[in-house]
């Protein structure tokens, strides 16, 4: 019986159409920028966000880093500016302080993903010999670890004015973007014109089995694809890769993700609306695919997030643990209605079980 993975986004499998197309691709040599179809996947990225270059990467993680590495070329003593539940900052094990000496500066990230603005203006360094050097300032769209969140617009509107004031660039870690577009309607373009370079990835959401892009001016896009090369991101024939990734554009453009949310919603509210038992809580608002789910633990009945994950997987159903206390369920493009409908299934049962074990233990209390 096949298992229903909700630990990622990332467990996607390429679609039929996707791997025909890797097979059919155009391809050259990249290093030597001879693959016409990576060209073509880099410049319609490029072009979706109104930025004038892009350049492909295999990971997420080398796509930040070199972002990071880039923007601290020019002085040694570098130090960003991250948010404490930041991918950049939790998931990619300080890449740029162990190839680049840069150091990492965390400011809180509020429960919407955001930070406090006059926080990081007080985290801000003026120039002073004693001290490091801030050049840059990273951000994360949506928000992994803050459930999903879509960052709301003004956050990003008052984050450029203050950068734009202390000439300090932005960078995105975009790699749900893909989803806070289609949640909000905006157009690329429109999210990306308050930040001065961002990340996308292919492999989440859009079913992508690899693929990342940096997306900035043509001169740092032209540092950037030195720094990749030392950091070993230089590929020969891509064009493979990049094939696929313009079919998962296409499914982007056709709305692939927003059935996602729907479902993403409908388990919530099914969580929520539990007639057994409370024994699990969740945010008041999912934003987009992502659904952290925070276990109500009783030391005497011995429920937390690994038992209750071990109650789904015994109904085949995959979920990240997350702590002892938090699961994660991430919805993505390879469910289907059916798997759903198991999930939900899987969520009474586990209601019945904590609310007869509730019962049985108050019981035992009383007497
Ligand atoms: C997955 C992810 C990355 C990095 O992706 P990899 O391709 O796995 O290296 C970066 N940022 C966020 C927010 C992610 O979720």
């Amino acid at each position: 019986m096949k298992m229903i993975d909700l630990r990622s986004d990332t467990v996607t499998k390429p679609t039929v159409e996707m791997r025909h197309a890797m097979f059919t691709a155009d391809v050259g040599d990249d290093v030597y920028e001879e693959d016409i179809t990576i060209k073509r996947l880099e410049e319609r990225v490029a072009n979706l966000f109104h930025k004038e270059s892009a350049l492909f990467f295999p990971s997420g993680t080398m796509s930040n880093l070199t972002a990071i590495l880039t923007w601290c070329s020019s002085v040694r003593g570098a130090e960003i500016i991250v948010g404490d539940k930041s991918h950049i900052f939790l998931y990619e094990q300080s890449g740029a302080s162990q190839f680049g000496g840069v150091s990492y500066r965390t400011v809180t990230n509020l429960p919407d993903g955001t930070m406090d603005i006059s926080t990081i203006l007080e985290y801000i360094r003026e120039k002073d010999i004693h001290e490091p050097s801030t050049e840059l300032i990273c951000i994360e769209n949506t928000h992994n670890v803050c459930g999903g969140k879509i960052v709301p617009e003004s956050f990003l509107g008052n984050l450029q004015m203050l950068a734009r004031e202390k000439n300090i660039p932005i960078h995105l870690d975009g790699a749900r973007i893909w989803n806070a577009l289609t949640k909000t309607k905006m157009e690329p373009a429109e999210m990306a014109k308050y930040v001065d370079s961002l990340t996308v990835c292919l492999s989440k959401g859009l079913g992508a089995p690899i693929g990342s892009l940096l997306i900035g001016t043509k001169t740092f896009i032209e540092k950037a694809r030195r720094i990749r090369k030392a950091l070993g991101g230089g590929m020969r024939q891509t064009g493979i890769l990049a094939a696929v990734g313009l079919k998962a554009l296409d499914d982007f453009e056709n709305g692939i993700l927003e059935i996602d949310h729907i479902r993403c919603q409908r388990i919530a509210e099914t969580l929520c609306k539990n007639p057994y038992h409370k024994w699990c809580q969740i945010d008041d608002t999912i934003d987009t695919n992502i659904l952290f789910i925070k276990i109500i633990t009783n030391p005497n009945l011995e429920y937390n997030a690994s038992k209750i994950a071990k109650i789904f997987r015994k109904k085949k159903i995959l979920v990240s643990v997350w702590s002892p206390t938090l699961l994660r369920m991430v919805f993505h493009r390879d469910l289907t209605d059916k798997d759903i409908e198991k999930i939900e299934d899987a969520i009474y049962t586990i209601s019945l079980y904590y609310g007869f074990d509730s019962l049985v233990y108050s019981k035992k209390y009383k007497n």
